[in-house]
């Protein structure tokens, strides 16, 4: 544990070294009220600043390690069973009552609204739909609240009663020097309530699992990767907090023809040696359609064209890329006779046509490549 950079803890409080219980906890509750991550949600410097000074008080406020540290400092702690807060939920846990008065009745005494699961669905589609969009309906297995009982967990008819066990605080109280300290209490978990007579769809749960059919817009554009957030469509929360939301996770299928490179689509067309060597003009199946692609005389092989703006929209800039397509020289493997005749004439001129390309190089690299 890094005890060395940790600042004192009076300092932290901003108390002499000499103040009283009484205006250690009044400090403490004047800086806890400043930083309460209910004032600063989302401030991670608030919630430092109020992890340190809870930190501060639990060692002040607290004789027997308060006087551990007068005389050792934070080494002093070290080995007496101190263990500092790691969370809010330790913090409210033991000083609840300070807040109390703060914050219309003690954070612990209600039950807190508690935002539901997010959930995850993996769905995969065909490159076509990804590059396209489409609706698709999905059914999703989740939990909803109880239709039989509305969600109380009570059977019709019946309602939670006042918890026995903890008198409806939610709140077990026992003290702890003069202090007071409290802890949920483990018959109601918390609520300040008890179910006598169980809901017998859901056992007293509240919530079922349920099948729940949904249909999601899947934007074209998407890709492996792409997420897709239904807001609301989670787990529903507790105590009135909000559902949580569902994602829904893409992944795209290959396509046997095009290859997607983030917003661009390259193809290989194999066209013929007389293609390339005369020039023609093909058809090209792109995303939205056919066009024509003119091959001009003297393609080599490898060679890319482009169709700009015939690519994949993209999702944020909603342009879209580019579609390739690289001429892939196809050598015949069967000839007939007439074939062979022509290509045995051409062969005689083989010798002199103006073949670009240096011999030497490419019988280096041909060397190189077999070493
Ligand atoms: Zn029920
Ligand atoms: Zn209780």
């Amino acid at each position: 544990m890094a005890t060395n950079n940790k600042r004192d803890y009076y300092e932290v409080l901003g108390v002499e070294r000499n103040a009283d219980q009484q205006s250690i906890k009044q400090t403490y509750r004047k800086l806890a009220l400043k930083y309460h991550p209910d004032r600063n949600s989302g401030d991670p410097e608030a919630e430092n600043k109020f992890k340190e000074i809870s930190e501060a008080y639990q060692v002040l406020s607290d004789p027997a390690k308060r006087q551990k540290y007068d005389q050792f400092g934070h080494q002093g702690l070290n080995g007496s069973g101190f263990q500092p807060f790691t969370g809010f939920e330790e913090i409210f846990e033991s000083f609840g009552d300070i807040f109390g008065d703060f914050f219309g009745g003690s954070r612990r005494n209600r039950s807190r609204a508690m935002a539901g699961e997010d959930l995850r669905y993996d769905l995969q589609i065909d490159f076509m739909d990804a590059v396209q969009g489409i609706e698709k309906e999905i059914e999703v297995e989740k939990l909803a609240s109880c239709e039989t009982c509305n969600g109380t967990g009570s059977q019709p008819g019946t309602s939670p009663v006042v918890c026995p066990h903890c008198g409806g605080s939610g709140q077990i109280r026992r003290s702890q020097g003069f202090f007071m300290l409290s802890t949920p209490c483990s018959r109601c978990h918390g609520t300040g309530q008890f179910i006598q007579n169980p809901c017998l769809e859901c056992g007293g749960f509240g919530k079922t699992e349920k099948r729940k059919k949904l249909t999601v817009k899947i934007p074209a554009g998407v890709d492996s990767g792409s997420r897709i957030r239904l807001r609301g469509e989670g787990e529903p929360g507790m105590h009135g907090g909000p559902h949580g939301d569902l994602y829904i996770f893409i992944k795209v299928r290959e396509h046997d023809v095009f290859q997607r490179h983030g917003d661009d689509i390259l193809i290989e067309y194999p066209i013929s040696f007389s293609q390339a060597a005369l020039g023609s003009t093909v058809e090209i199946d792109l995303l939205d359609g056919k066009d024509s692609l003119k091959i001009p005389a003297g393609t080599q092989h490898g060679r890319n064209f482009m169709f700009k703006g015939r690519g994949v929209k993209n999702l944020r800039t909603q342009g879209n890329g580019d579609f390739y397509v690289r001429v892939v020289i196809v050598t015949p493997t069967h000839l007939n006779q007439e074939q062979r005749q022509h290509l045995e004439a051409l062969a005689q001129f083989d010798g002199k046509l103006n073949i670009p390309g240096k011999k030497k190089t490419l019988f280096e690299k041909i060397r190189n490549s077999i070493s």
